[in-house]
């Protein structure tokens, strides 16, 4: 067996993974042993399907030390007006990048592909069986906690008859001869994305069926943009969120309150969404989504037979002309909350709402400068991955309250201002877009919080509902919690 003496062995070489140890790199002198199982760094993003992209701009994910993408504006397609969106394949060349031009030459990082991580301090190559163990002291990351699932590596988790056509979402990129229709399982934002992918490519939505066992509240992308064009409307979004959150007097109220303040949007504005799991969205590609009609809502597939779709609340017909495409695997599933600190393993976990990369990033730097486990820990108050919409009010709670207590440390403050991964304090100081003059100031909505005040008038009042937005927020999660224990 081989041995090694690292500082930290850090499992795990995805996104998460890897942001963890860039910081650990920058703000220590600490060894780090990576080991992954799969073949190269990257995660979950070496199995995606090949147009799937990021739902956030590039400029603010990866790792904290390297810039993803350069900074440009999409002037074409569904996201124009918007920062750019890395694709998969450009995500894996810039983390194998990430490895083989920063952590490999640092000399202090040994990373162990293909081998998979046994617990107790020990790893196993698939290739040649050899064992590794790291000597006992050895902090140990868990960058797996959040258990990322993907079609191409999932199987449907409903029972397909063996004529059946049925494919990951993948197998969209390699379709031979076209069907005589589509059916997407699956409403998350790879059923989106599937959906979204077979439009531009002109397929008739009459053509497409979409079982949505529930609708969806999705995110503006428009309102999660850095930099100064758009910080009117990002800071402003922030507020009115804020301030929606502060006034209403109901769930019903608060949810109507988001949608008309544009921070919540829904793809049929007849239906109440139950599911709430940032997925991002321009309106250019809700406008698209809501031209297919056929969307049927009788709850989870459980069986797809060669003429019928067996569903929770009902059946529809199939047929042999007819791919099914299974977007059903959970992506990030809601996994039960663990301390982030805990002796000498470190469980990485989200601390900003659907930021995992900025939280990670954040976790080492709190690694790096806190001795205190208390204390790191109440920084890092886990905010756990959302799946209901009244989740939302226990993520926007619980990053608001994360938010509140790092900037009264002033260390913290500025390391965030000086985060490449936090896109939101950098609104006023980041780069403008190289191609700006180009297109000009984008966003709907600019222009009007910009005469209400703009930024300066948008962070008033952002600062001023934050504190009565904790509190009401509180009482109505309080509320929906006390009907749901005596119901
Ligand atoms: C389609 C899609 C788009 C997304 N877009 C965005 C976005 O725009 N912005 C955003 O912030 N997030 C986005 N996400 C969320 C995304 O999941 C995170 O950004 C991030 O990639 C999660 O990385 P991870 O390291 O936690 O997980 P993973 O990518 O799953 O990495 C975990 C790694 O651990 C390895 N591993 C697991 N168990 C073991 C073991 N026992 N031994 C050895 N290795 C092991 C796995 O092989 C894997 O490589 C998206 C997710 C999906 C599915």
């Amino acid at each position: 067996m081989a041995t090694h003496d690292p500082d930290y062995l850090v499992i795990g070489a995805g996104a998460m993974g890897m942001a963890f140890v860039d910081v650990l790199l920058t703000e220590t002198d600490a060894t780090v042993v990576l080991v992954d199982r799969r073949s190269r760094p990257g995660g979950h993003w070496t199995d995606a399907y090949p147009f799937v992209r990021l739902h956030q701009p590039s400029s603010f994910y990866g790792v904290n030390s390297r810039p993803l993408g350069d900074d440009t504006i999409d002037l074409a397609g569904w996201n124009a007006g918007l920062y750019e969106l890395a694709s998969a394949s450009e995500v894996c060349a810039y983390f194998d990048q990430v490895m083989n031009q920063r952590f490999l030459p640092s000399g202090r990082v040994s990373f162990f592909p293909s081998c998979d991580y046994g617990g107790d301090g020990s790893f196993t190559s698939t290739m040649t069986g050899a064992v590794h163990a790291v000597a006992d002291g050895t902090r140990v990351v868990g960058a797996t906690y959040m258990n990322v699932t993907v079609p191409a590596t999932h199987p449907p988790r409903y029972e397909v008859d063996p004529e059946v056509r049925c494919v990951p979402i993948n197998g969209l990129a390699s379709i031979a001869e076209p069907p005589e229709r589509y059916v997407i399982v699956g409403a998350g934002k790879t059923g989106m994305d599937a959906c979204l992918w077979l439009l531009a490519n002109d397929v008739d939505p009459d053509l497409i069926t979409w079982i949505t066992p529930r609708d969806s509240w999705v995110l503006d992308r428009a309102n999660i943009q850095p930099g100064p064009d758009f910080a009117p409307v990002v800071i402003g979004s922030a507020a009115s969120q804020m301030e929606v959150a502060a006034g209403a007097g109901s769930i019903d109220e608060l949810f109507a309150g988001l949608e008309e303040a544009g921070v919540l949007l829904r793809i049929d504005r007849s239906v109440r969404p139950t599911m709430y799991r940032c997925a991002t969205v321009t309106k250019a590609e809700l406008d698209q989504l809501r031209r297919i009609e056929n969307v049927v809502r009788l709850g989870r597939v459980r069986r797809i037979g060669a003429t019928e779709i067996e569903l929770d609340e009902g059946s529809i017909p199939t047929g042999p002309g007819v791919l099914h495409v299974d977007c059903s695997s959970d992506g990030l599933a809601r996994r039960p909350v663990v301390p982030i600190f805990d002796g000498d393993r470190i469980t990485l976990q989200t601390v900003r709402t659907c930021q995992q990369v900025f939280s990670a990033a954040f976790i080492a730097h709190i690694e790096a400068a806190y001795d205190d486990p208390d204390v790191k820990n109440r920084l890092c108050t886990v905010v756990p991955h959302p799946d209901t919409d009244v989740d939302w009010l226990r993520v926007t709670l619980a990053s608001t309250l994360n938010a509140i207590q790092w900037r009264q440390d002033p260390g913290l403050t500025a390391w965030l201002n000086d985060a490449r991964l936090d896109g939101f304090s950098r609104t006023g100081r980041y780069p403008t877009a190289r191609n700006r003059s180009a297109n000009g100031p984008v966003g709907d909505g600019a222009d009007e919080v910009a005469s209400s005040g703009g930024v300066l008038g948008a962070t008033r009042r952002l600062l001023a509902s934050s504190g009565p937005a904790v509190e009401n927020l509180q009482a109505l999660l309080s509320q929906a919690e006390s009907r749901t224990s005596s119901g």
